[in-house]
């Protein structure tokens, strides 16, 4: 029994649904604009500001020619000879640090050449380093990667070098062998006498073209970094979410060198424009303006932020951080999270009993509204998923590619938040305004209780929405005597718009269309915050649900019709000319990023219709065709002394490429392997095993060793330490850029919708060797 007495339903109300579909549009259009980088600024800008137009004629510069500059190539050296020049012209004394360095990020060596240049503080330390790299890819000019961030790099040091001494020096470092598996920043913090004194580093990268200069990647105990940051990016876009999906991709940069080695630090990359990313269309005409700009001023801020800072005894602590429509960088500690998640749970809980004091709807309605949220977020997962798969059964996206990237993007958009309403209608039914909209919010304050233990660096899209909603709601609650209301229900929704817009934006740039379930089900997890206003709506209220449907399926279409590749944005279509030493006959690899073989291709040579595993030592694919037998001969191993030390059997050998090559790889049962020294260096061995997995054929152990880059002609010596009994049988690998004059017909019948990537076409030999 209950004799309270109970307000009439309210009418039905259209209006506020219909705002909130107009909010959660500006809110996108926000979004838009303020994630895409500022306009470059012109020449005659201040000489204390930074601008991409001045840095711009430095880049082209730098590129040159836009001949690939790979580690120890004649272009290497000139493009370097060009920097250290820059830098000369601007006033400093730059250095080059010369040597031979070992990496354990890729097992890989090489004769390095870092350009250090140092910038005196008032006082001798610690340091400010900023970073980045000159050599490219064997397959492009890197005009983004990294030029851009070289030339960023000189028009803030041309800006320093005008204003007097700040308190820390600054070192520049600009550094060789990136490509090759980090063997320059290696070479740096192992050997240079400045890095022992180096108090932060900021490294700057790109893992495209374009788009916004993105802080991505902090250190351990990031809360005086951020405060840095936050006080000095004049327009950050930052987000703790980042660095857990950065750890998902194949990418690695000079930072990882640096964090091993202690040393604190902040990375910056732009990743727009991922089609022409280590490919021959990484060229100056290519990069954004306005990404050099943006990386620009990024760098110059927080230089100048660094360099004023107490660097010897940074406080400790780390925090969760976001960008608000890159505005201002808000944070916290992470210690404050589960708090806050706590207090968002209670004002959401109090609301919802103050809501019934005042005569709102019973509890059950509540549980209903909560079941009608878990089951909003599940099926609009499980229908982003289905619709990934079905989409991808119909042939989109192959390789993962696309040339309308937004269309694809906003399908899964629009079909979250179709999902997230169809539901939220259904279910409004029972749960009514009031169990609508306490339902959604303690499921989403729950969420955020259980983020805030598992998944810290994510859990402000929960805690933040969550937040508003319990002060709007308690506020409105206790003042008003009713159940939440409009403006309870649109604050935290548009709240959320904000935070998880931008995320959902760029997550299928950084992953691929494997990103489209999650950021269909991000956007349903927005679209579950409309639950109570969709309850109060009219008839309307399934009329925007269906439009949204047909909508999805209509941007769904327009994307399977798009083009995947074209010129502008073209497929990865390497070819690799193999022969082993024990065969007659040499092979030409394919490996086409679609999978798909291209007909002009199989009519320049004799591709059988099926891929097939490509080399003995790996589990990699390709189209094959035969090949006339290569005039060379494959690279060798000479033991030259070997015997019994602490208990392990030592060898040294002589591996030499009679050919000339620049690169050789050494690969050996990794089981058996103790260590691997070139030249007196170690090469660190990975404890996780082989850096290649045998290929299913030879069904061998896993093989491990290293990759040397800039081998001379003499060959080089290596000790391999071994531990057990028996001979020891591996391969020993040549590999040259580019592919010999045979290769011309079949390099030209490459569409004009694909391209080189990466390592490019290599001509490979390589002999199974034991000992
Ligand atoms: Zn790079």
């Amino acid at each position: 029994m209950d004799a309270r007495p109970r307000p009439a339903p309210p009418e039905p109300d259209s209006i506020p649904l219909l705002t909130s579909l107009l909010v959660l549009f500006i809110a996108f259009t926000a979004m838009y604009l303020r994630t895409a980088p500022p306009a470059p600024r012109p020449a005659d800008a201040p000489a204390s500001a930074f601008s991409a137009t001045r840095a711009r004629e430095v880049l082209r510069v730098l590129v040159g020619d836009g001949a690939p500059h790979p580690v120890g190539s004649d272009a290497n050296a000139e493009v370097r000879a060009r920097i250290v020049q820059s830098f000369a012209d601007l006033g400093y004394a730059p250095q080059v640090q010369t040597t031979f360095a070992c990496s354990g990020t890729d097992q890989a060596c090489a004769t390095v050449h870092n350009i250090v240049v140092e910038r005196a503080g008032r006082d001798a330390g610690p340091v400010v380093l900023v970073a980045t790299h000159y050599d490219s890819v064997p397959a492009g000019p890197g005009a983004s990667d990294a030029g851009v961030s070289v030339a960023a790099v000189l028009e803030a040091a041309r800006a320093l070098a005008a204003e007097p001494p700040a308190q820390n020096p600054v070192v520049f470092l600009v550094s060789d062998a990136e490509e090759a598996g980090l063997i320059g920043a290696s070479a740096f913090v192992a050997e240079h006498p400045l890095a022992a004194n180096v108090g932060v580093v900021v490294n700057l990268e790109a893992r495209g073209t374009s788009g916004p200069s993105v802080m991505f990647e902090t250190s351990a105990g990031n809360a005086w970094l951020i405060d840095r940051l936050a006080a000095s990016l004049p327009r950050p876009v930052a987000s703790s979410l980042f660095y857990p999906v950065y750890e998902r991709l194949p990418n690695d940069t000079d930072l990882t060198v640096f964090k091993a080695a202690g040393i604190p630090g902040v990375n910056f990359a732009f990743i727009g424009g991922g089609s022409q990313y280590h490919t021959p269309l990484d060229r100056v005409g290519n990069a954004s303006p306005s990404s050099l700009q943006h990386q620009g001023e990024n760098t110059l801020a927080i230089v100048r932020a660094f360099a004023e800072a107490d660097l010897s005894s940074p406080p400790e602590g780390s925090v969760v951080f976001f960008d608000v429509l890159g505005a201002r960088v808000v944070s916290w500690p992470v210690s404050f999270t589960t708090p806050l998640a706590v207090l968002a749970f209670l004002l959401v809980a109090a609301t919802a009993v103050l809501s019934w004091r005042a005569g709102g709807a019973p509890f059950w309605r509540d549980f209903v509204g909560l079941a009608g949220w878990v089951v909003a977020l599940g099926v609009s997962a499980l229908a982003s998923w289905l619709w990934l798969r079905q989409m991808t059964g119909l042939g989109a996206w192959p390789g993962g590619a696309t040339t309308r990237p937004a269309l694809a993007v906003l399908a899964f958009w629009v079909l979250g938040l179709a999902v997230a309403l169809l539901v939220a209608v259904i279910v409004a039914r029972w749960a009514r305004v009031a169990g609508a909209w306490t339902g959604c919010w303690l499921g989403w304050s729950a969420a955020g209780v259980a983020a805030a233990v598992t998944f810290p660096e994510a859990s402000y899209v929960l805690i933040v929405p969550a937040l508003v909603a319990g002060a709007a709601g308690a506020a409105g609650t206790a003042i008003r005597r009713q159940a939440p209301g409009t403006v309870a229900a649109m604050l935290p929704m548009a709240t959320a718009a904000v935070l998880i817009m931008p995320s959902a934006w760029m997550l299928f740039e950084a992953l691929g269309p494997q990103a489209l379930p999650i950021v269909g089900t991000a956007i349903a997890l927005v679209g579950t915050g409309l639950a109570p206003l969709a309850a109060r709506a009219g008839g309307v209220r399934w009329l925007v649900p269906i439009a949204a449907l047909a909508t999805a399926g209509t941007l769904s279409a327009l994307s399977l019709r798009a083009e995947a590749f074209s010129p502008a944005s073209p497929e990865r279509m390497n070819i690799t000319l193999f022969q082993r030493a024990e065969e007659p006959r040499a092979r030409w690899l394919l490996s086409p990023q679609s999978g798909v073989l291209p007909e002009a291709l199989r009519l320049a040579a004799p591709f059988g219709a099926e891929r097939e595993v490509a080399f003995p030592w790996s589990a990699a694919v390709a189209f094959s065709a035969a090949a006339d037998p290569l005039p060379w001969e494959a690279p060798t191993i000479e033991v030259i002394d070997q015997g019994v030390r602490d208990g392990h059997r030592f060898v040294r050998l002589r591996a030499i490429s009679p050919r000339g090559a620049p690169v050789m790889t050494l690969l050996l049962p990794r089981s058996r392997v103790v260590s691997i020294s070139v030249d007196g260096r170690d090469v660190p061995q990975r404890p996780e095993g082989g850096v290649v997995r045998p290929s299913p054929r030879d069904a061998g152990p896993p093989l491990g060793g290293y990759t040397h880059h800039t081998v001379p002609s003499e060959g080089v010596e290596i000790e391999v330490v071994i531990t057990g009994d028996g001979p020891l049988e591996g391969y020993l690998i040549d590999r040259s850029y580019g592919l010999p004059p045979a290769g011309a017909p079949i390099a030209g019948a490459r569409p004009v919708t694909a391209t080189l990537a990466g390592l490019g076409d290599v001509t490979v030999l390589a002999r199974r060797i034991g000992f």
